[in-house]
């Protein structure tokens, strides 16, 4: 096969504990998770299940389903049970919503403190019903939803109100000799959102799932999610992660995953390295680049790709990576491990890649 390049990690992980999420271990030394939630209508089971099975697809790990009423609890079961991938349902107000959960067999449930007053007495209870089943609990503390006890004490959802009210309900589990925890302080506000987390990691040892909450549109959130995911998983803090958008779920997974790619957390898949272009190059490099990203879609293979506009930078960048053309007068000079193997004509530049990679994919012994 070819080697990919795996840069170092850029700092020690974070020991957390480890908590299972049906069969993805979360935390500890496990590999960092992508996750995400469906926006159907739970109770609308085939939607539901539908939109899980094309998560599953982009590469999503664990997905979380909201549960506002009683017909999406009562969808819980056949969800569980048909899904591929681990179910959290994720419930705000109603503990009887929580017990229908952990019954229905969802790999974990997350509650959100802030809304949980109601709860305190039942924390007992539910901490029972989840061990017994083997269900771990996300305490998922939301800016937008602190604990009114909090935002009264802090004026606002300050990372040591967010910090205090994960840590506050973590307590109470921890009573009733409960552990198996994982923990969220969302914000969207990215500087706010770091803070939080570098505050939560130096108090606990639970795992920790990462997500700016409203992110916004696609553009924004996607940049806000990885700006601060990628200094928190920089320090070796995080666990899962779940970027928020205004977009469909898929899109969520597919950033998520480029996120961890780019920290080197997850082997690359596909690859595009495509220079900016500029004045000096002799072919139309976005066009170009677009033309085998799209050719390429879907194969899940750790090549790295050069598409280069022009003889400067473009043999070198196109030698570095395991398949590459760089471009000029008319024509494009194909590498494949650093040597020239063909030169080609511009309109074949493009086949040629593809037929290339193919052939590489072939021989790593992918379909
Ligand atoms: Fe410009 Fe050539 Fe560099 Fe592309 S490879 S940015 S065309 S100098």
């Amino acid at each position: 096969g070819i080697p990919t390049v795996r840069p170092k990690p850029l700092a020690e992980r974070r020991h957390s504990r480890q908590i299972m999420v049906g069969n993805v271990p979360v935390g500890g030394d496990a590999p960092v998770s992508v996750q995400s939630m469906t926006t159907t209508v739970t109770a609308d089971v085939n939607s539901t299940l539908q939109q899980i099975a094309e998560l599953t697809a982009s590469g999503c790990q664990i997905v979380r389903v909201a549960v506002p009423s009683q017909d999406d609890a009562e969808a819980l079961p056949l969800i569980a049970k048909k899904s591929q991938i681990p179910v959290i349902a994720d419930i705000h107000f109603q503990p009887k919503y929580v017990f229908a959960a952990i019954e229905a067999g969802c790999a974990a449930v997350r509650v959100n403190p802030g809304n949980i007053k109601k709860f305190d007495d039942k924390v007992g209870e539910i901490a029972r019903a989840a061990a017994d089943h083997g269900v771990p609990i996300r305490i998922g503390v939301n800016a937008g939803s602190l604990d009114p006890r909090l935002l009264e004490k802090y004026g606002k959802a300050t990372p040591e109100a967010l910090v205090e009210s994960a840590l506050w309900e973590c307590s109470l589990f921890e009573e009733h000799g409960f552990r198996d925890i994982k923990i969220s302080v969302k914000h969207n506000d990215p500087v706010v959102m770091i803070n939080a987390y570098r505050l939560l990691a130096a108090r606990c040892d639970y795992p920790l799932h990462l997500g700016v909450t409203e992110a916004g549109p696609a553009f924004q959130g996607t940049i806000k999610s990885a700006v601060a995911f990628g200094a928190l998983l920089a320090e070796g803090i995080g666990d899962t992660i779940r970027v928020s958008l205004s977009a469909p779920p898929v899109e969520e997974v597919k950033v998520g995953t480029q996120i961890l790619e780019s920290l080197g957390l997850r082997e690359r898949g596909l690859e595009i390295v495509s220079c900016p272009s500029c004045g000096r190059a002799q072919v139309d490099v976005y066009t170009l680049a677009e033309q085998v990203q799209a050719g390429l879609e879907g194969l899940k293979v750790p090549l790295r790709v050069a598409v280069m506009g022009c003889v400067v930078n473009g043999p070198g960048e196109a030698r570095e990576a395991d398949l590459g053309v760089a471009s000029g007068n008319g024509k494009g000079q194909i590498f494949v491990k650093g040597e020239v193997i063909k030169t080609v004509p511009e309109s074949q530049i493009v086949e040629t890649l593809i037929e290339e990679a193919l052939r590489l994919a072939e021989e790593m012994g992918v379909e």
